[in-house]
């Protein structure tokens, strides 16, 4: 098993569902980056700062974890951290085939990278970034979907 995997994403916001992923990430491999990303078909609600601010705080208590944000490929940033290992949630059916398209891409551009599936966890499989912004729009209690660093920036 390699040393440490990256675990990218938009994280807008991070949700408990995206933490339950990096514990078992943090629980396999020995170091875990979790990487706060851009992407160009995607609007955000929170800046790439703010998204990384409230994954930091997320992951405070995870000591093998630590947050970085990059703007770029995210094989760039594998490369230039000596990373080969993806790992990514996966909800549906519909996720798993959004993320094969995902890891065969970075493998063309990367070809010793490889990615790895993690289940989501039952009480998240439904939880979605997407929903907790609609909820946070309507000024709707999300404290249960998202770790404190949430809450705290939105407050
Ligand atoms: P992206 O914009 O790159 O899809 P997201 O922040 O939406 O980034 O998701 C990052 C990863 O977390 C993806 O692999 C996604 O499928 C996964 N994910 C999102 N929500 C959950 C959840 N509730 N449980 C498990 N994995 C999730």
């Amino acid at each position: 098993m390699k040393a440490t995997c990256i675990c990218p994403g938009s994280y807008d916001p991070i949700t408990n569902g995206h933490l339950d992923i990096i514990r078992r990430a943090a629980a396999i491999f020995d170091r875990v980056v979790v990487a706060v990303l851009d992407s160009a078909a995607k609007s955000y609600m929170f800046s790439r700062d703010e998204r990384l601010e409230m994954v930091e705080g997320a992951v405070a208590g995870i000591g093998n974890a630590r947050a970085v944000s990059h703007e770029g490929l995210l094989v760039d940033l594998m490369q230039r951290e000596g990373i080969t290992v993806i790992v990514r949630g996966v909800r549906t059916a519909a996720d798993c085939d959004a993320e094969m398209q995902i890891a065969k891409a970075n493998r063309f551009l990367m070809p010793q990278c490889e990615t790895m599936f993690l289940p989501a966890g039952d009480e998240y499989a439904c939880l979605s970034s997407t929903i907790v912004r609609e909820l946070i729009r309507f000024r709707a209690d999300i404290s249960a979907l998202v770790p404190r660093s949430v809450t705290e920036l939105i407050q």
